[in-house]
């Protein structure tokens, strides 16, 4: 009797134990985002598990043949090799595909396992099924953001490069042409400064729709980053090319844009076109001609374009390897100071001296000012070639000073990208300090490129400068925005009347009277005028008979190293 409790006692321990994995198993399964078919191949019995309701709700699979109820649930195109997969019977192997559903959204992921026994047998299959819909959704994302540009909608610079490829092959294989234009919004960060991000955005994705109207199979359209855009036109021979879509883009901004905060703005463009196989023959290469030709227009003002061609290659290469050529040179303070003196016209009396810098490159070459300081001014090195002529030219002025007691001032040309920076300022008067140079014997040299861009804040520092005596020269006039209404109120002491207006004295009427009445004006206004580059007697007498107060010029003196003008200090004063 004991013995048959003992029994029923362990049955029973059995079956809850058994149940009690029944239900961990099931619970396990219903929390699985899988839907399961279990086949038993030896019984042919088949079982559905997991989260089956959820993917095929109603759908009740009780044999093998039942399974292929599953079909009208696959999208058309694919039954076939959703049947193919889930037959399978590659032993002890894991197959999986993705699969649409005929829903048309859901994307699946069908995974079949079979299992071999060891005599060869299959005798175990399971067939899981797994959304992956967002995963997919996430994967298409990420193909378009290797093609395209999200906030214009446009090809991407890879997908432009490899497309352009394409048109090139067919433009050999044809005998055609193809053009590749080279965008870029005007003063695009001053907007982004000042407007704000979400503006500039806007405005990229305004003027990227504008592009995108050509796009076609002959013309491809990118969006590089930021305000750069490239097209493509293929045989640009034919009813559009660059010129055409160039004109009518800038007839499509001549109104200012709406943006969405309800704010306007004018924008503009410039444009570098290079063709292939003129002036390239690979898409890379063409890119680049192009480029290299669109900071061409932007030399030119806003709303430029610029064809490539090859002097503008051999320019830009020189100026590559002049590049090169000054980075080294900077790090080495390869640059002395030469100084042109400047005299009263009245009695030729010294007034002082401009400093002029000069750079021998390592071959004995001279380069000038004229070529290096604007690519200096692109590049930035500038600012430590403009510290080394104040500091350089500063210290050779203070030991004149020392050594010949003269009255004189010393002019320095401090070039636009200088004198917008935050600190220029302080490190000016840092270096009058250190060299204990009087304040009132410095001259700074700017040119009216400031009336632009910057004014009040350029007007603030030079006023600054000016309240501790430093004296300030307006350069080059006459070349720029030239005119005598905006002198009136500027920060400055002396004009310095360009070689241009010298020239025409000799031989143009009207530029002698023009000439008349700006030194009539500007001594009116309070300023001193220097005449440069004078370079006869005839200017000479002639500006010197309409007023103008100092001369500047071969005529006089040439720029020349400082013994030279030691020489001249040492006999003047004997
Ligand atoms: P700039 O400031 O107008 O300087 C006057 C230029 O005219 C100098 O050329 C000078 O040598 C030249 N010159 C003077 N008198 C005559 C003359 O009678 N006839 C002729 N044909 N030329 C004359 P340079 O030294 O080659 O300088 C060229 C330009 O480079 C300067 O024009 C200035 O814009 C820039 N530059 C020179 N040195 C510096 C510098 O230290 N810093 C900056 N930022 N720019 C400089
Ligand atoms: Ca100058
Ligand atoms: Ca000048």
């Amino acid at each position: 009797m004991d013995e048959l409790h003992y029994q029923v006692d362990l049955l029973n321990a059995m079956n809850s134990r058994l149940k009690a994995d029944e239900r961990m198993y099931r619970l396990v399964c219903s929390t699985s985002l899988n839907a399961i078919i279990y086949i038993d191949c030896k019984k042919g019995s088949v079982k559905t598990l997991a989260n089956w309701d959820s993917f095929f709700p109603g759908l009740e699979i009780n044999s093998v043949s039942d399974i292929s109820k599953l079909y009208s649930y696959i999208e058309e195109p694919s039954v076939l090799s959703f049947r193919d997969l889930i037959h399978t019977s590659k032993a002890n192997e894991t197959v999986t595909e993705v699969f649409r559903m005929s829903d048309n959204k859901t994307y699946v992921e069908v995974e079949v396992r079979t299992v071999y026994d060891e005599t060869g047998c299959l005798t175990d299959k399971v067939i899981r099924f797994k959304d992956v819909t967002k995963i997919h959704a996430q994967n298409d994302e990420l193909a378009y953001m290797a093609y395209y540009d999200s906030n214009t909608g446009l090809i991407n610079r890879n997908y432009f490069v490899s497309k352009l490829s394409n048109l090139i092959k067919k433009a050999e294989e044809e005998n055609a042409v193809v053009s590749v234009m080279f965008i870029d919004l005007d003063g695009f960060h001053t907007i982004n400064d000042g407007m704000g991000i979400v503006v500039g955005d806007e405005i990229i994705q305004i003027f990227g729709q504008l592009l995108k109207k050509y796009e076609s199979e002959n013309v491809l359209v990118s969006h590089f980053n930021m305000d750069i855009y490239c097209m493509a036109i293929y045989n640009p021979g034919g009813s559009l090319n660059a010129n055409i879509v160039f004109h009518e883009l800038k007839e499509n901004i001549r109104e200012p844009i709406r943006l969405t905060n309800g704010a306007e703005t004018l924008i503009s463009f410039c444009a570098g076109v290079a063709d292939y196989p003129e002036s390239a023959s690979g898409p890379l290469e063409l890119i680049n001609c192009a480029e290299i030709v669109m900071f061409k227009a932007k030399d030119k003002g806003r709303g430029q374009i610029q064809y490539f061609d090859a002097p503008i290659l051999k320019d830009f290469l020189v100026n590559v390897n002049i590049e090169n050529k000054l980075k080294e040179a900077v790090f080495n303070e390869n640059f002395t100071m030469n100084f042109q003196p400047q005299f009263f016209a009245e009695d030729k009396k010294l007034r002082g001296f401009e400093a002029l810098i000069r750079w021998k490159d390592q071959n004995g070459e001279m380069i000038s000012p004229s070529v290096f300081i604007p690519i200096a001014e692109k590049n930035g090195a500038i600012i430590p070639i403009g510290n080394f002529v104040i500091k350089e030219s500063i210290r050779t002025f203070v030991q004149w000073k020392k050594r010949y007691d003269v009255d004189m001032i010393l002019s320095i040309n401090i070039s636009a990208v200088q004198y917008r920076t935050d600190n220029f300022v302080e490190s000016v008067l840092d270096i009058i300090s250190t060299y204990e140079v009087d304040p009132g014997d410095i001259e700074l040299e700017i040119t009216e490129s400031f009336l632009i861009e910057d004014f009040n804040d350029v007007m603030n520092k030079l006023e600054i400068l000016r309240e501790y005596g430093v004296r300030v020269s307006l350069d080059d006039f006459g070349t720029g925005y030239s005119s005598l209404s905006y002198l009136k109120g500027l920060p400055i002491d002396t004009l310095k009347i360009d070689k241009e207006f010298v020239d025409s004295i000799s031989s143009d009427e009207n530029a002698r009277i023009i000439l008349d009445t700006i030194i009539y004006m500007t001594k009116k206004l309070g300023f001193e005028t220097i005449a440069e580059g004078v370079e006869t007697k005839e200017q000479f007498d002639y500006l010197k008979s309409i007023g103008c107060d100092c001369i500047q010029g071969f005529y006089l003196a040439k720029p020349t190293d400082s013994a030279g003008i030691e020489k001249l200090l040492t006999d003047r004063t004997i």
